[in-house]
C-alpha cells in the first residue's frame, strides 16, 4: 500500500503597498508568526508553509498557479491582513484549482485601548480587508470554508485542521482507483451507477478484470509464504474452530492467507486501491475472500462487495482522510441487516457475508470457517468481532440516473445487549440520530442503500464538504434533521443538482 504524499497546506497572506514598508514588515513577520505557532502546536496532521505577502495582481496569479502545480499543495489558506484592493485577486482566483480557506483573523487578540493610533488601524484591519475579499469571493461564487477568530483560539485551530482532511480528500479522490473482479449482482439496483460520470466527478477509475486474472496469483503464492502468514494469524487471532479439527481449519485460513498475498501482489502491480468482489462470481477461487478481504481492508484498502464499486472508492477515500489520525477508531464497509425493534432498545444489526474491516473492532478478533449458506465453495475463513461504542458516520453515495447523491446519516455505536453466539460474522449495531424512526425514514426518502461506508473517524461536515467539492447533492441526516425539511432538502437539491 502506498503511503500518502507528504501534504502541504500553503498560508497567504494579503496586503498592498499603500501603507508602506514598515507596514508590510509587520504584516509579514505576523504571518510568520502565525505559520510558526501553527507548526508548532501539533494540532495540525500537515504543514503550512509561509509564502511571502501577496500585493499585486501578478504576484496572487503567480503565487496561485504556482500552489495548482505543486502535488504537494493539498490548499491554500487565505488572510487579508489590511486591506488588499479584491480586483487584485479575481484572475488568480479564477485560476485557483486547489481547496482555499478562508481565514479570518487577526494578529492582536485585544484592542491596544492605550496605544491605538491610526497607523495601527491601518495596519490591523482584517475586519475591513477581508470583508473585500470575501465578497469577491462570494460574487465570484468560489467554494470555500471560512474560518473567523484568533489564530491562537483552539477552536479556530481545530475547524482548520479539520478542513485540511477534506482538503486531502479532495486531493486524493482523482487518484481513486478500483479494480472490479466482478460485475454488479443480477438485478441489483442500488449497487450500480454510472462510472464515466463518476470519474468525471470524483476522479475514480474503476476497471474490470476477469476473476481468474487475480486468481492466478493467489495459486502462485508459495506453500512457505502462505505458512509464514498463517502463523501470524495464529499468533494474532484466536482460532474458533468449532468441530474441524487441527488440519482441516488450519487448510481454511491457509486459503485466505494465499488469497491475501496474491490479491495483495495484483493490487500492488497494477496499482489499484480498492476491489470489488461478488460470492456469486469466483471463478477458481477456492472460497470467498474473507480474512483476506478484512486484512486488506485493514491496511487501507477500500472495499465493496456484489460489485459495488461505489462503496469500494468510498471506503477508500475514507481511509486516506483519516490516515495518520491520532487514535483513530476505524473504517469498513457496512450494511444494514436486520433490526431491533423492541421500544427504547431500537437499531440495526451491521454485518455482512464476511467481509467487515477489523479496524473498527472492540478489543479480541477471532477466526471462524463455517459455510456460507450461499454459494458453492469451501467453507470460508473469517475475522469474528463486534465493533467499538461510539459516534461515527454511514455514508452512501447513489446515483439517480442523471447525478448523484450523497447522504451522510450520523450514527450511534453500541454494543448488543445480548451476546450472539451463532452469529458467525463480525457485527455492529448502531442507531441513527436523530431517532432510530426519523434516521431510518429519512435514509429511505433520501434512497440510501443497504451497503454504507463507515467511519468513527470523520465528521459529517468533513465527508459533506469532500461532496460540495465535488459539485454533488449532499444530504445529512443528523441530530437536526426532521422529515419535513429533509423534504425540503430533497426539493431543494432537485432543482439545483437535478
Ligand atoms: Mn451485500
Amino acid at each position: 500500500m502506498k503511503a500518502l504524499k507528504k501534504y502541504k497546506f500553503w498560508f497567504l497572506t494579503g496586503s498592498q503597498d499603500l501603507y508602506g514598508d514598515e507596514c508590510l514588515e509587520h504584516v509579514a513577520s505576523h504571518s510568520q508568526k502565525i505559520v510558526d505557532c501553527f507548526n508548532k502546536s501539533g494540532k495540525f496532521p500537515f504543514e503550512i508553509v509561509w509564502k511571502p505577502t501577496l500585493i499585486t495582481n501578478e504576484l496572487i496569479r503567480k503565487t496561485f498557479n504556482e500552489a495548482n502545480l505543486d502535488p504537494e499543495c493539498a490548499g491554500v489558506i487565505t488572510w487579508m491582513h489590511t486591506f488588499s484592493p479584491a480586483k487584485s485577486w479575481i484572475i488568480g482566483l479564477k485560476e485557483l484549482n486547489k481547496p482555499l480557506l478562508h481565514f479570518h483573523t487577526q494578529f492582536n487578540e485585544e484592542i491596544p485601548y492605550d496605544e491605538i493610533d491610526m497607523d495601527f488601524m491601518n495596519e490591523n484591519q482584517s475586519a475591513h480587508g477581508d470583508r473585500e475579499y470575501a465578497h469577491i469571493l462570494s460574487r465570484m461564487e468560489i467554494a470555500r470554508t471560512t474560518v473567523v477568530g484568533h489564530w491562537k483560539n483552539e477552536n479556530v485551530q481545530n475547524k482548520i485542521a479539520s478542513w485540511m482532511t477534506t482538503a486531502v480528500g479532495i486531493a486524493e479522490s482523482s487518484s481513486i482507483r478500483v479494480l472490479r473482479i466482478a460485475d454488479n449482482m443480477r438485478n441489483v439496483a442500488v449497487t450500480e451507477g454510472d462510472k464515466v460520470e463518476a470519474q468525471i466527478k470524483f476522479g475514480w477509475e474503476i476497471d474490470t478484470y476477469s476473476v481468474n486474472d487475480i486468481e492466478k496469483y493467489v495459486s502462485d503464492v508459495s506453500d512457505e509464504d502462505a505458512d509464514k502468514l498463517v502463523d501470524e494469524y495464529y499468533e494474532k487471532y484466536e482460532m474458533l474452530q468449532g468441530d474441524k479439527d487441527d488440519e482441516t481449519f488450519r487448510r481454511h485460513v491457509k486459503e485466505q492467507a494465499k488469497i491475501e498475498i496474491g490479491f495483495e501482489r495484483f493490487l500492488e502491480e497494477k496499482n489499484y486501491h480498492a476491489i470489488v468482489t461478488h460470492f456469486d462470481d469466483l471463478g477458481n477461487l477456492k472460497q470467498l475472500p474473507g480474512l483476506a478481504i478484512q486484512r486488506l481492508m485493514e491496511k487501507g484498502y477500500g472495499f465493496g462487495a456484489e460489485g459495488d464499486w461505489k462503496v469500494a472508492a468510498m471506503v477508500r477515500l475514507m481511509k486516506v482522510m483519516t490516515a495518520g489520525k491520532k487514535d483513530a477508531k476505524g473504517t469498513s464497509m457496512l450494511e444494514d441487516y436486520t433490526y431491533n425493534l423492541v421500544p427504547g432498545k431500537e437499531g440495526i444489526l451491521q454485518a455482512h457475508m464476511l467481509e467487515i474491516c477489523p479496524s473498527i473492532a472492540d478489543g479480541k478478533i477471532g477466526v471462524k470457517a463455517e459455510p456460507l449458506s450461499m454459494g458453492n465453495r469451501e467453507d470460508p475463513a473469517r475475522l469474528v468481532f463486534t465493533a467499538k461504542e461510539g459516534k461515527g458516520i454511514a455514508a452512501s453515495l447513489i446515483d439517480l440516473g442523471t447525478r448523484f447523491r450523497l447522504i451522510i446519516s450520523s450514527v450511534n455505536c453500541t454494543k448488543t445487549e445480548k451476546d450472539m453466539p451463532n452469529l458467525p460474522v463480525a457485527s455492529a449495531f448502531w442507531t441513527p440520530e436523530p431517532d432510530f424512526y426519523t434516521g431510518i425514514e429519512s435514509w429511505l426518502i433520501a434512497g440510501g442503500a443497504h451497503h454504507t461506508a463507515f467511519t468513527y473517524d470523520l465528521t459529517a461536515e468533513q465527508l459533506g464538504a469532500w461532496g460540495e467539492a465535488m459539485g454533488i447533492e449532499v444530504v445529512y441526516i443528523d441530530e437536526k434533521t426532521d422529515i419535513r425539511s429533509l423534504k425540503r432538502d430533497l426539493m431543494l437539491g432537485k432543482s439545483i443538482y437535478g
